[in-house]
């Protein structure tokens, strides 16, 4: 079973800061990195918790304590990981349409580079010869991931570098004597076919060929968990095992040894985090019921951008008669967590939590409408800790020049 908070804990953290909330229950990070190491423990893997889900320094303390690596997409990110206690060999950096001169400063820090670029691998290759590893990020063309704006892999996408761009790869390297110590790929989030993880590899493994350094497999991330209650997720026991014979496969055919890498993002973190608001306002409506509550796309904004679906529960009246609501917050635009969604009667003061709001959830919230950041709140050993104050009205004049 699961490590959940209950709503009495949800209903004190609500009560002692405040409303509207991120709270974070730390054991249950390190519950999903357990099941992804027993799921992979038949290959050489290593694990890179890709932050941009969730970066609060705490959390990725936690997530460093516990024994995974990390994966940047921003040199702020790779700021964040160093203070945070990752060693540089501990982190990668997978940017994509970045100025080459943030590579360069990136390529100061340490830290493990991935290219997505002819054009960086061509200055990089210029720049540092083989005095210095990379990864090459790939583009396998695999259409894959929940919904269009999360998927990276297939022929529109910007990401990585074609397969079909191979010979130009391979005369860059020839020429500019790269160091290929590894090829990776990432064809989007919310995958539940492991097939596309599997077609993936293939393509990795047919391109492995090509890079005599090679030294390990990136297969980056997108493993779906459950959001609505029954819903399935990414089978990555199953996964594992077929990985697994993979490179066993290969490792027969070709004599070398290969780790395999994986980012997980929202694998690791959605279901520890919570957002708990206040419903302000009951309005009915000729057409509806709504609740209106203290939040909006400002804070958690995956609904209205990607249809999610979070299940939200009414804690503080979990017995009240089932009624069908619009959850809306209070942002002055359609601005919907939920359609006809069925909850335990809704009075106004009730505390709404939402649930599967550790990933993209704070780390995609903004300042819309003037309104106000929540604060972060992590439950480790039972105990509740603000881990980000609530911003102020200051907060908002903070960059302004007056
Ligand atoms: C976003 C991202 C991930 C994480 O994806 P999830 O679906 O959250 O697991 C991994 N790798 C790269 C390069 C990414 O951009």
């Amino acid at each position: 079973m699961s490590k959940q908070l209950t709503y009495q804990q949800l209903t004190e953290i609500a009560d002692e800061f405040g409303t509207p909330v991120y709270v974070y229950h730390a054991e249950r990070i390190g519950e999903q990195f357990k099941k992804l190491q027993k799921a992979f423990a038949g290959c050489n893997t290593r694990f890179f918790y890709a932050c941009k889900a969730l970066t609060n320094l705490n959390v990725l303390k936690y997530i460093q304590s516990i024994g995974a690596s990390l994966d940047c997409v921003s040199i702020n990110e790779v700021k964040l990981g160093l203070m945070a206690g990752f060693d540089k060999k501990d982190i990668l950096y997978t940017p994509n349409c970045v100025d080459f001169s943030e590579i360069v400063e990136v390529k100061e820090l340490g830290v493990n580079i991935n290219i997505d670029n002819i054009s960086i691998l061509e200055q990089f290759g210029n720049t540092y010869g083989n005095s210095y590893p990379v990864c090459i990020r790939l583009n396998p063309h695999i259409m894959a991931g929940g919904n269009f704006k999360i998927s990276t892999g297939h022929i529109d996408s910007k990401f990585g570098i074609s397969i079909h761009q191979m010979r130009h790869i391979e005369r860059i390297v020839k020429s500019t004597n790269l160091n290929v110590t590894g090829i990776h790929m990432h064809t989007g989030s919310e995958i539940k076919d492991i097939r596309v993880f599997l077609e993936g590899l293939e393509v990795m493994f047919n391109t492995a060929s090509h890079f005599p350094n090679l030294q390990f497999v990136d297969l980056g991330s997108g493993f779906k968990v459950p959001y609505q209650p029954g819903d399935a997720e990414t089978d990555i026991t199953d996964l594992g095992k077929k990985v697994a014979l993979a490179f066993i496969e290969f490792e027969k055919e070709t004599g070398k040894k290969l780790q395999v890498w994986f980012e997980p993002g929202k694998y690791m973190v959605s279901q520890s985090g919570y957002l708990v608001v206040k419903t302000n306002v009951i309005k009915q409506t000729p057409a509806a019921v709504f609740a209106g509550v203290n939040s909006g796309f400002n804070h958690l904004i995956r609904p209205m951008m990607y249809d999610a679906y979070h299940h939200i529960e009414n804690i503080t009246n979990p017995k009240g008669a089932e009624r069908i609501y619009n959850v809306v917050g209070n942002i002055c635009e359609t601005d919907t967590f939920a359609w006809d969604r069925k909850l335990h009667e809704v009075r106004e003061g009730d505390y709404l939590v939402f649930n599967n709001a550790g990933a993209y959830g704070f780390e995609m919230s903004s300042n819309f409408n003037s309104r106000l950041k929540p604060a972060e709140v992590m439950v480790m050993d039972g105990k509740a800790r603000l881990i980000r104050k609530r911003d102020v009205f200051e907060d908002l004049l903070r960059n302004q020049v007056i």
